[in-house]
């Protein structure tokens, strides 16, 4: 059965002294959370190996926003994925929206980059979902289609099992606008459906797929509560320990 999570994904936010602060914040509430939810950090490259050393890596999953699709050499300011994984990473985001648009990173880098990371070990959370223009013109079910197929549906099924998806509206993401409940579990079902007609219902009913764009307390648990949602990428609510605690328990 699949696991239910909540990431947070702190983007280009807090010093090393404020995201470590954090993390130790989110470490001690955590243990009042049952273990059955899954917790996950990605915090900026600056910070993982300190926050590393103040979590409990067991119970909470150190993650990367972003990794390189090249494994070592001349690429200046790129981070590989082995390296993530020397400083006690076990998960990167891949294809976040913010990636996609701002860094015009296409599917076929990010699928590279999805097999780099997997070949080193990690999970990856992958992001799919449609843009504002998309959703108007009724787009969003071709838009992860296609994402998906040109994604991570070249995977193994063995190694799509340590994919993680995560659907986020484009238009949902940072912007207050939340999709409805029903708009979520609409589309994260159609998801599922793909999964089965790819790799058949066991490996559909185990992958978990998060929900993420304005998530945050107060309507989390009405989007959790779906039977296809399992859980959130959290952004901006994720930068607070209380509130980030808050959509946790709403699992
Ligand atoms: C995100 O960036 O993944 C995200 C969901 O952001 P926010 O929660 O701030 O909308």
């Amino acid at each position: 059965m699949r696991k239910k999570i909540v990431a947070g994904n702190w983007k280009m936010n807090t010093t090393l002294q404020e995201g470590v602060e954090l993390a130790r914040k989110v470490n001690e509430m955590v243990k009042s959370v049952p273990a059955t939810t899954g917790v996950a950090l990605a915090a900026p490259f600056t910070h993982l190996s300190e926050i590393a050393k103040v979590i409990d890596t067991e119970r909470i999953c150190l993650a990367a926003q972003n990794c390189s699709s090249e494994t070592k050499g001349a690429f200046t300011g790129e981070i590989s994925a082995e390296m993530l994984k020397s400083v006690g990473v076990k998960a990167v985001i891949i294809g976040h929206s913010e990636r996609r648009t701002i860094y015009k990173e296409d599917d076929a880098v990010l699928n590279k980059k999805t097999k780099l990371a997997l070949a080193q070990g990690l999970k990856v959370i992958f992001c799919i979902g449609e843009v504002l223009a998309e959703r108007e013109a009724g787009k969003q079910f071709d838009v992860v289609n296609t994402q998906l197929e040109k994604g991570v549906f070249d995977l193994s099924a063995e190694d799509f099992s340590r994919i993680i998806l995560a659907y986020e509206p484009v238009w949902a993401i940072g912007t207050g606008v939340t999709a409805t409940s029903a708009q979520a579990q609409e589309i994260h079902k159609y998801i599922r459906t793909l999964l089965t007609k790819k790799y058949g219902a066991q490996v559909a009913d185990d992958t978990t797929i998060l929900y993420g764009g304005s998530c945050k307390a107060s309507n989390a648990k009405e989007l959790f509560d779906n039977a296809d949602v399992d859980g959130g990428l959290i952004g901006g609510a994720a930068l607070e320990a209380e509130g980030f605690l808050g959509i946790v328990k709403a699992i």
